[in-house]
Order: structure tokens, then sequence, then C-alpha cells
């Protein structure tokens, strides 16, 4: 998962570029799609492994602004759940107790 080295600090080279203050998200780590960057990495709506961990506990996807995952395979990711509710392996959602 983690291909970037990281450094401690971004490092400026350009200081041309950084007139207009400081950067917004300074420890910005670019996300990369799991599945672009394993080509083995399969979807399938019958392997939970791979697709419960983009779905919350109680049964959401997880957008990807937060997995990093390409907007192909987030597409392809949210067929495969919605293939696999309603076939009862994952939940549509959790019953609140
Ligand atoms: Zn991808």
């Amino acid at each position: 998962m983690a291909q970037y080295e990281r450094s401690p600090r971004p490092t400026r080279e350009r200081s041309d570029d950084d007139k207009g203050g400081q950067r917004r998200r300074p420890m910005f780590r670019r996300k990369v799609c799991r599945f672009c960057a394993d080509k083995s990495l399969r979807i399938d709506y019958k392997d939970l492994r791979t697709i419960s961990s983009f779905v919350t506990e109680r049964g959401k996807m997880t957008p990807s602004r937060i997995t990093g995952n390409c907007a192909h395979h987030q597409r392809l990711l949210t067929t495969a759940v919605k293939r696999a509710r309603s076939i009862a392996l994952l939940p549509f959602t959790t019953a609140n107790n």
C-alpha cells in the first residue's frame, strides 16, 4: 500500500510557488487506488474479505475520498456491494439496538 516514501516534512524546492500562504494540507499523502496498485486484486461480490473492508460497520460504503479508490474501481465496488447485499452476504444496514 505504502509505495510512496514518506518524508517527515514535504520538501519545498519551488519557493516561487508558495507565495499564496501556507499549504492547506501539509501532511498530504497521496492515496492510491488499491485495485489499480494491485492488479491481482479483483472486485468480486462473493469475495467478502475484499469488499467488507470498504464497508463500514453499519453497512455503509466508505467514500472514495477516504479510501482513495479511483472512480472506475469505486463504481465496480458499488456494484459488487449491491450484489452482495441482495444475496444477503452484506447487510443493507444494521438494526440499531
Ligand atoms: Zn482503481
